[in-house]
């Protein structure tokens, strides 16, 4: 749209993590901005999500800090427990450590709540419900996504943040297959009140309401913290499995299917599990990273882009500091929008193929015995987006 004055517009396909946080960063600049969803109704799964300084200050920088720390869960202590015994493998404080090291929390959040969050601050008419995109490409100095009613919606630029089985990637780049990392998810959320404060060897591990906790197993690994008010428990158990053999990504799973796979371990989080209600397993995908995100005025973001494994907890935090910085960039750019988004594939790609890369290896990692530490995610905390 060079040499206008006329207000861009941006067509965003996906109202995820990264697809609303681009169109809260991209209405505060000043552009036009319409959400494409394919749900008939805008809502997010039950599930936690760990939120590292590093996208804590994009929340900031979007003036939803007060927000966010209302919505989410500061961590008392950081407790790795043996899986079989139940024995400490060590504690380390969570709470205040972060904000002096890196200016910035580490928090822990229920993805429907920061979901509302974002939608709480975009019009109510922003967001365009029941359109499934089937593609979208370049016009000359426009973009246009094609959905599957006929319509379309012409725009100077397409976001494609329609998560990892991307219609906008496959038209772009070719259809192909994400990669099964062999690692399955079991995902519930339980009450507060359902986990043992003392147990192990002579009731030597001892557990705070407000510690962030988990098992490193032989065959998985399982992590039990807190969101919103602290009320809740959020359980991940992620398990090596040599194939997914459901049609959907996503399925119901029992809590008698989760304690089976947890025979032998810790009595303690037999014990938890004994209190789960619904529970979901996720076969869990990701990609190789790929150099280009871009044709023309068409451009990819999270998952859609850099899909990645839950183990740094990072694919939320990647996605939505991707809608940040595609709204500066375009802005810094505004009379050359192609520019703009070249320039935050260039700014983004190596970072989200850093991360991507090291999830798969800390998964390895895991899978060793004894285990090593985790990898340190200081790089990724100290870097500041909004900067
Ligand atoms: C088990 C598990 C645990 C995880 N834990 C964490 C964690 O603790 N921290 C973290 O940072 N990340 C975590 N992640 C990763 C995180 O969930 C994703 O990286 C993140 O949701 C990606 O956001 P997104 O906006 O790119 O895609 P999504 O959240 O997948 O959103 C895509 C949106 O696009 C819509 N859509 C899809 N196709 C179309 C179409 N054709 N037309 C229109 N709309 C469409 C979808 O309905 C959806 O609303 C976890 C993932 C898994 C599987």
């Amino acid at each position: 749209m060079s040499g206008s004055e006329r207000t861009p517009r941006i067509a965003i396909v996906g109202a995820g993590m990264g697809g609303l946080c681009a169109a809260v960063s991209l209405r505060q600049r000043g552009f036009e901005v319409r959400v494409y969803e394919r749900a008939p109704a805008l809502g997010e799964y039950g599930a936690g999500l760990q939120l590292g300084p590093n996208l804590y200050r994009v929340f900031r920088a979007l003036g939803l800090e007060k927000e966010l720390r209302a919505a989410a869960f500061e961590p008392l202590s950081n407790v790795s427990i043996k899986w079989d015994d139940g024995a400490l493998r060590y504690r380390e404080p969570f709470k205040g450590v972060y904000e002096r090291k890196f200016g910035a929390p580490y928090l822990l959040a229920h993805r429907g709540d920061l979901h509302t969050l974002f939608r709480d601050v975009l019009p109510a008419n922003c967001v365009v419900t029941s359109k499934l995109c089937v593609g979208a490409e370049s016009r000359g100095d426009t973009a246009v996504a094609r959905f599957a009613d006929g319509t379309e919606a012409e725009a100077d630029v397409v976001i494609g943040a329609d998560g990892v089985r991307s219609a906008i990637r496959a038209g772009l780049f070719g259809a192909d297959s994400p990669r099964f990392t062999e690692q399955v998810a079991w995902r519930a959320i339980v009450p507060i009140d359902c986990v043992p404060r003392a147990f192990g060897p002579n009731k030597s591990t001892r557990l705070e309401r407000g510690d962030y906790f988990g098992w490193l197993g032989p065959n998985g690994h399982v992590i039990c913290y807190p969101i919103g008010d602290g009320e809740r428990l959020n359980i991940f158990a992620g398990h090596v499995s040599e194939k997914w053999v459901e049609e959907s990504w996503t399925a119901p799973s029992t809590k008698e299917e989760l304690i089976a796979e947890h025979a032998g371990w810790n009595e303690a989080l037999l014990e938890i599990y004994s209190r789960v209600g619904e529970v979901f397993k996720w076969g869990v995908f990701d990609r190789d990273p790929r150099p280009e995100w871009r044709s023309g005025r068409v451009v990819l973001l999270g998952d859609a882009a850099h899909p990645t494994m839950p183990t740094l907890a990072q694919g939320a935090n990647m996605a939505i500091e991707d809608g940040y910085v595609i709204a500066r960039r375009l802005h810094e750019n505004r009379g050359d929008l192609a520019a703009g988004l070249k320039a935050f594939v260039a700014e983004r790609q190596p970072r989200t193929a850093r991360v991507t890369l090291q999830s798969r290896q800390q998964f390895a990692n895991n899978r060793m015995v004894p285990p090593p530490m985790p990898i340190s995610r200081d790089w990724i905390f100290e870097h500041d987006v909004t900067a």
